[in-house]
């Protein structure tokens, strides 16, 4: 007899590196470099400490409200979370019961296979074409259920509506999750599908174009009877996700969308500029619609760019991999971040590239 016979065995995700020290450059994590809104900062000083006696309200009316009227929704269409990471779990916990496997990408957002294998769900990896792009003719077999990533991490590519709206239509007996983590620098949201079919559900994030990770909100749309039964699971689970400062904060962020326009148009501008500059150092990039660039040198290994940076106090992420382990994930920073970043790369590349030869 052994208890550990009994447990649950997981590998769980493994986030990107959170250095503590104040100095480094951090480009892996792919969170914004502004602050958030003002009106984030207004709301937190002003916040009524007693409101924290109370449990926080548990169908979190104030922040599903502000984000239905933004999205043109009503509020029964829309779902809450801690984080789009609590979204997408409950979501996968809710929706992918028939036994059959799922499907996703399989260069992806890469705790989908965590949360499959936490919850015993079976799963099938679609490979993306050679250029990392979604071959849309593999989501239209049998299967439990899809998750799409658009656009996708860590390539940063957008699939285009047309092509999920397909996948989304010939799917009427799964559930389809678009995960819109990074649709809000430039991508195409599938939000206007909502209404024509009840089997979508799409996930955004506040962590990004928001500049909230550490605030923790996520949110789903759907048909309401999606978002019912995820609220069924979400209250056999926890009932109180949402802490009061969250609430608060979040629908503060979401009335002042002039600031949000502002800065996720300057992460645009910095990425284009950042693509280039990558570029003339021998870079091969994607076409990224998303707050990073993936890119590739023509010579060196990616492994020995991304030790050199980090060496530098330069985070960015790299993945040992099939098939990306030549690519790093560069976040976008301030313009002045990547400036320093190129300048470093500038003055280190030709010394790894003679290493090679
Ligand atoms: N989806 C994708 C594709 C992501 O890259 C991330 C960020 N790691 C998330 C979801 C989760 O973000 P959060 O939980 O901060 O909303």
């Amino acid at each position: 007899m052994n208890w550990e016979n009994n447990v649950r065995r997981v590998v769980p995700y493994q986030a990107g590196e959170q250095p503590q020290s104040g100095k480094v450059i951090k480009l892996n994590t792919n969170e914004c470099p502004y602050p958030p809104s003002p009106r984030v900062e207004a709301v937190l000083h002003q916040f009524d400490y007693d409101v924290l006696r109370k449990y926080p309200d548990p169908d979190v009316s104030a922040l599903t409200g502000a984000l239905a009227k933004r999205h043109g929704l009503s509020r029964e269409q829309v779902f809450v979370g801690v984080g789009s990471d609590d979204v997408l779990a409950m979501a996968f916990l809710t929706f992918f019961n028939s036994g059959k496997p799922i499907l996703f990408p399989d260069i992806t957002y890469s705790f989908y296979d965590v949360w499959a294998d936490l919850y015993r769900i079976p799963y099938k990896c679609q490979p993306l074409d050679k250029d990392f792009l979604l071959v849309k003719e593999d989501y239209l077999k049998e299967n439990g259920g899809i998750v799409i990533a658009n656009p996708n991490a860590p390539t940063g590519i957008m699939t285009d509506v047309s092509d999920l709206e397909e996948i989304i239509r010939a799917n009427p007996g799964s559930v389809v999750i678009i995960d819109e983590a990074y649709v809000d620098f430039g991508g195409e949201s599938c939000v206007p599908l909502i209404q024509k079919y009840d089997n979508l559900l799409v996930v955004q994030t506040f962590s990004k174009s928001r500049a909230m990770a550490g605030m923790r909100i996520g949110y789903a749309m759907g048909s309401r009877r999606l978002i019912r039964y995820l609220q069924d699971v979400k209250f056999s689970f926890n009932s109180y996700t949402m802490n009061a400062t969250a609430i608060a904060a979040g629908v503060a962020s979401v009335e002042d969308e002039e600031y949000f326009r502002e800065i996720t148009d300057k992460v645009i501008a910095t990425r284009e500029y950042t693509k280039e500059a990558l570029q003339k150092l021998g870079f091969t990039v994607t076409d990224s619609r998303t707050n990073f660039v993936f890119a590739a040198h023509r010579s060196i290994p990616a492994k020995k760019i991304f030790e050199a940076l980090r060496a530098q106090e330069i985070y960015v992420r790299y993945w040992e991999k099939p098939r990306i382990d030549n690519y790093m994930r560069i976040s976008i920073g301030t313009r002045r971040e990547m400036d320093e970043t190129i300048r470093f790369l500038e003055s280190r590349l030709g010394e790894l590239e003679r290493e090679q030869s």
